[in-house]
């Protein structure tokens, strides 16, 4: 094939684009800070900072526990019911059912949510624990309830909902105890289930992850990045202000038992920064923005996940095709009529990632794709190369961008840690980090995954090494911008 020619009006166009998504690493460093101060003050009063929800979770496990559980996991796009084994040595057995959720529950009623997951709990149970069912039975199945929206937490089965994220929009339910909504629906259907722990996906992926690997390294955060994306770490109660200032927050925040010392807590981190003040802002996140249930919210989210790359990268090739800078324009190409190109939502983030890493001969892969994908059939190499770099663009942000709760959160732990003064070499600490919903292969198995796999690895690689170093105080390192203390990147330029 015919090198690419660089210097022709369509390629210069593409890299101008791709230039609007530069996200350096003097803006990262900035963004970690921010990060920091925004932690802080959503832990002493919630208000218009990070949300930073205290779970009620004040323990996690060792691997030591028992028993058999429910589980549903209502999640972006597919939900699960689980039962699981703990065999209480880190290992478990799991019988699960997962499918997607249909559409038009996401906008509709609570009831006709919570009814459709109850009805699939009672498929669940009656295939799996019939023995539940017999009449002189009285052993209720204990359910967790792994709920992935912002909810307010007031006890460890009981939580309201603050809003929604990823496309759904059931106004009815906001403000609700969810627990109470899905127990409604479920004793309707006469089954034998207490739904007994309230949790999100995160505290999950942190709990998971703990049972399975306990030992000297301490899970330190729990990840998604799904189809949103949000962080879990372990959190000093004495930090957690709100919940502990004034005899009033007390009594607000509830029984919890404290003996630990510690609580989990659910950063929300997709909605860091929803003024932009640290976050990058295009004219495709604006576009992107303004066509979504809830503009202005999720700032951090809609420049980082599943749900939303493909759509930035749509609302940009917008710009590049109607630029006539020549995309798409060479004889031989055909667009469809009313083509995916120009209709919201219909570009899948793998797309980005296909692209990105196709090797094969005249990028026929890619070439294909773009039929399916984006109703364009006939396009030639330079198309695939022009979308190729805002692609590429796009995901590199979105790495950077994942890279700033990670290496806050990190850090955080990590001069808690100094200042406690541990045994344990700090430095072992970051060996473990749990990512994804199940299993470190959920994060693969994401289009963007290794995008933000590598960025994870290259975060901790960088915080490991400023550990091992300790040359001069931590804090002095977070607090000097010009350093390099984050400086992370898809394309292997660690
Ligand atoms: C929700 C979080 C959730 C995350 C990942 C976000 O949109 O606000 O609660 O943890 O998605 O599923
Ligand atoms: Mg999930």
């Amino acid at each position: 094939m015919a090198p690419i020619d660089y210097s022709t009006p369509l390629m210069q166009k593409a890299k101008e684009i791709a230039q609007e998504f530069e996200f350096d690493t003097k803006q990262v460093n900035a963004a970690v800070e921010e990060y920091q101060n925004m932690m802080r003050k959503g832990l002493e009063n919630g208000g218009e900072a990070m949300t930073m929800i205290p779970t009620y979770v004040t323990a996690v496990p060792n691997g030591t526990e028992k028993g058999v559980y429910l589980a549903l996991d209502l999640g972006g796009t597919n939900f699960r019911v689980c039962s699981v084994t703990l065999h209480g040595n880190s290992k478990f057995t799991l019988n699960q059912a997962k499918s997607a959720i249909p559409r038009e529950l996401m906008t509709g009623t609570a009831q006709g949510l919570f009814s459709f997951l109850a009805s699939k709990v009672g498929d669940f149970v009656r295939e799996h624990h019939s023995e539940h069912f017999e009449e002189d039975n009285e052993h209720h199945l204990r359910l967790g309830f792994t709920f992935s929206f912002p909810v307010d937490q007031k006890g460890i089965n009981r939580g309201y909902l603050i809003r929604w994220t990823k496309g759904f929009d059931i106004k009815d339910a906001i403000g609700q105890d969810v627990c109470r909504l899905l127990q409604i629906e479920i004793d309707k259907l006469g089954l034998p289930v207490v739904v007994a722990a309230l949790v999100n996906d995160t505290v999950g992926t942190l709990m998971a992850r703990s049972y399975t690997s306990p030992g000297k390294a301490r899970t330190l955060i729990g990840a998604i990045f799904g189809t949103g994306t949000n962080g879990a770490y372990v959190e000093r109660l004495a930090n957690i202000k709100k919940m502990t200032a004034t005899t009033e927050a007390q009594e607000a925040y509830g029984h919890y038992d404290s003996s630990s010392g510690e609580m989990v807590v659910n950063t929300e981190w997709g909605s860091f920064d929803n003024d932009l003040r640290v976050l990058p802002d295009t004219p495709y996140d604006r576009a992107l923005d303004a066509n979504t249930f809830n503009p202005g919210i999720q700032m951090f989210e809609k420049r980082v996940s599943g749900m939303f790359l493909g759509e930035i990268l749509r609302n940009a090739l917008v710009v590049l095709k109607d630029s006539n800078a020549g995309l798409f324009a060479h004889e031989g190409v055909v667009i469809n009529e009313n083509p995916n190109l120009y209709r919201p939502w219909t570009i899948d983030t793998s797309f980005l990632s296909l692209v990105e890493a196709d090797q094969s001969v005249g990028f026929s892969t890619s070439r294909e794709l773009m039929e399916t994908e984006l109703s364009v059939s006939g396009a030639c190499e330079e198309d695939v190369e022009a979308v190729r770099i805002i692609a590429r663009a796009i995901g590199r942000r979105s790495a950077r961008l994942s890279a700033i709760p990670l290496a806050a959160i990190c850090i955080k732990t990590v001069l808690a840690e100094e200042r406690a003064r541990a045994a344990t070499p700090v430095s072992e600490k970051f060996s473990t980090l749990t990512l994804g919903g199940d299993q470190q292969h959920d994060v693969d198995e994401r289009p963007f995954g290794t995008v933000v796999y590598d960025a994870i690895h290259a975060v901790i690689a960088r915080v490991k090494a400023r550990v091992a170093a300790r040359a001069a105080p931590l804090v002095d390192e977070v607090e000097d911008r010009e350093g390099k203390m984050i400086d992370i990147g898809v394309d292997g330029s660690v």
